[in-house]
């Protein structure tokens, strides 16, 4: 069957990556999370003391970026590929709130953007991909077969972080996280370099009110028409 390029871009919180997998399982594609590039970054600033509370020293940053080795190595017990920063698994270190807190400051250098999207169009040389992000559809991969745009009500998606950070033993209140997906859209829709939009031929997939298995079966479906059609 032909191969095609799946552009997932949209707001914070969305699922966009859990969607992106399921796909990428069913389809037999490699999924690529764009999200975890750019936080290892910000891992690898806040560790070094470039950002933080009152910190911001991007020209520090932007000085060691040839010295930042980003990887995905696969993990077969866990069925997915997880982030190496410089031959270190940060899988875990990278979902935090406080990488979080940051990682749209660090995401609109433009040094950092050069270089990882210069990574992520060599990930996508060949079809049979699927990649998230925020500017897939629009920079990485402006040819893409099939690109969606994934949106929901700013509540909705601070209420299924929250249950995600908690499941995972955070210490955090609804008010942050809510502030945190609110603050990164603003970010992320207004920054100067490659801003959080959507493609003019993107599909818009809102999922306020639509449950994960409805979602997917309209995705599969989307994609079923583009292999046959593009
Ligand atoms: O997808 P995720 O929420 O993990 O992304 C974290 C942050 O990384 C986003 O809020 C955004 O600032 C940045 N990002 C980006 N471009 C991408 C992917 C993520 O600017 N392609």
């Amino acid at each position: 069957m032909r191969k095609i390029t799946i552009a997932i871009d949209g707001h914070s919180s969305t699922g966009k990556s859990t969607m992106a997998k399921q796909l990428a399982k069913t389809l037999g594609y490699v999924y690529v999370d764009t999200g975890a590039m750019y936080r290892a970054i910000t891992l690898y600033a806040l560790q070094k003391g470039y950002i933080g509370p009152n910190i911001a020293k991007p020209e520090f940053l932007i000085r060691e970026l040839p010295l930042i080795h980003l990887e995905f190595k696969h993990n077969a017990s866990k069925g997915f590929s997880e982030m190496y920063l410089n031959n270190t698994n940060v899988e875990k270190e990278i979902r935090t709130l406080e990488v979080s807190r940051y990682v749209s400051q660090i995401s609109e250098i433009r040094e950092v953007r050069q270089k990882l999207v210069l990574l992520q169009k060599e990930m996508g040389k060949k079809k049979g991909l699927v990649m998230d992000g925020r500017d897939i559809g629009t920079v990485v991969f402006p040819n893409a077969e099939l690109k969606i745009f994934m949106t929901a009500n700013p509540e909705i998606r601070a209420t299924r972080r929250y249950k995600e950070l908690i499941d995972r033993g955070a210490d955090i209140s609804f008010e942050e996280v809510l502030e945190n997906v609110q603050q990164r859209d603003f970010l992320d829709t207004n920054r100067e370099f490659s801003p959080l939009k959507k493609a003019d031929d993107a599909i818009v997939l809102d999922n306020s009110t639509l449950s994960p298995e409805e979602q997917f079966k309209r995705t599969l479906a989307l994609v079923e028409d583009r292999i046959n059609t593009a």
